[in-house]
């Protein structure tokens, strides 16, 4: 049988395939950028990662729970911080909440991990075109019993022919774009907190002191736009591609938020460093009941966009949920 192939490597793909290689089934895992992670990225920056995608993540369900502990347990996720601080009208008050977790190594560690103790290895390919071929499916040629696409919709329909018309209007859901800004000082210079939400900032919508979250101090913050300002800073010239989207001025908009950060936290030094980061699709727009899709063709979705909660949760469950039904599907109910 042709291997099952996956697109997409972030949490929901590496999820979906270690789902099917722990039923039996062969898979093959493709991602443009080579490795696991996705939005879920810490690259490297002065000497250390710094979460530049998604922040930290929740734990609800039982099923990802225990994939957290065994992380907690071999010392690769930790219990960040339940409690952050609002800022609103020049105030900061401070709110609890659920646990978040943090990765010392960055939350792309986490991604790797999954991965490597399943066996899955991640092959660099940006894929051009998932195609019917008879009664099967190909993925630039190559032969698929079935293509699932781990990503936000408006990838997944780039990439579908067009005669896959049910796929296609399938994957409807609009995703908002966030820029951050990542900037290191050589001390702190700003009083200690976690994470600070911005409320009524056209520009911030929240903070997140890196140096805290990474349990290393390091004097390193992390700023989100509000998607309505990332937006307003993204020219769409075709709105299916991702990597169509520019920054009208890049240098602008890293000024801009670096401004809005120093006026909330009160900071009048400049930083040593910054890096301004674009998440094209960064959000769902909206959540969705179903928390996959598998479609007559074998092909199939998953991904936050599968949820009527969209995170790192989510994305990790929509995941296995659509790579134990695919095993089904294919004979291989696993063990
Ligand atoms: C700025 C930001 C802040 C966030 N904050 C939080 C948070 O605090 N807590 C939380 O829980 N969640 C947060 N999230 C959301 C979280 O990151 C996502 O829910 C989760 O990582 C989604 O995983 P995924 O596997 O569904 O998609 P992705 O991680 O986007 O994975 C999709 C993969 O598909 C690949 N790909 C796309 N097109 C192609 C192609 N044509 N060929 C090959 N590969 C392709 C991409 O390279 C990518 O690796 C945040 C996200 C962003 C961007």
């Amino acid at each position: 049988m042709d291997p099952v192939i996956v697109v997409g490597a972030g949490i929901a793909g590496i999820s979906c395939a270690r789902a099917l290689a722990e039923a039996g089934v062969a898979v093959q895992v493709l991602d443009r950028a080579g490795q696991p992670g996705g939005r879920m990225d810490s690259p490297q920056h002065a000497g250390r990662p710094v979460d530049t995608g998604a922040s930290y993540f929740t734990v609800s369900d039982d099923r990802f729970d225990r994939v957290v502990r065994d992380w907690q347990r071999r010392g690769l996720a930790r219990p960040w911080s339940d409690t952050f601080e609002v800022y609103e009208h020049g105030a900061t008050r401070r709110t609890a909440g659920p646990s978040r977790w943090a990765a010392d190594a960055g939350l792309r560690a986490l991604v790797q991990d999954l991965a490597d103790t399943a066996g899955l290895s991640v092959e660099r390919a940006g894929v051009e075109l998932v195609a019917r071929a008879g009664s099967g499916l190909t993925v630039d040629g190559r032969p698929a019993s079935a293509v699932l696409l781990a990503m936000p919709d408006p990838q997944a329909r780039a990439i579908l022919q067009p005669a896959l018309a049910a796929e296609r209007a399938g994957l409807y859901a609009r995703f908002d774009p966030v820029l951050v800004l990542s900037a290191g000082w050589p001390e702190r210079v700003w009083r200690r907190f976690d994470g600070m939400f911005v409320n009524g900032d056209e520009r911030l919508s929240w903070i997140a002191d890196d140096g805290s979250r990474r349990g290393d101090g390091a004097p390193v913050l992390v700023a989100h736009s509000t998607t309505s300002w990332a937006a307003s800073r993204l020219t769409t010239q075709d709105e299916d591609d991702a990597t169509q989207l520019a920054t009208q001025d890049e240098d602008d908009a890293a000024q801009a938020l670096l401004q809005a950060l120093q006026d909330v936290l009160d900071i009048d030094t400049a930083p040593s460093w910054t890096r301004l980061d674009r998440w094209p699709h960064a959000k769902p727009a909206a959540g969705r009941a179903a928390s996959f899709q598998l479609w007559p063709s074998l092909v199939g979705a998953c991904g936050d966009g599968w949820s009527e909660r969209p995170r790192v949760e989510a994305a990790f469950l929509s995941g296995l949920l659509l790579g134990q039904a695919v095993a089904r599907r294919l004979g291989r109910p696993g063990s």
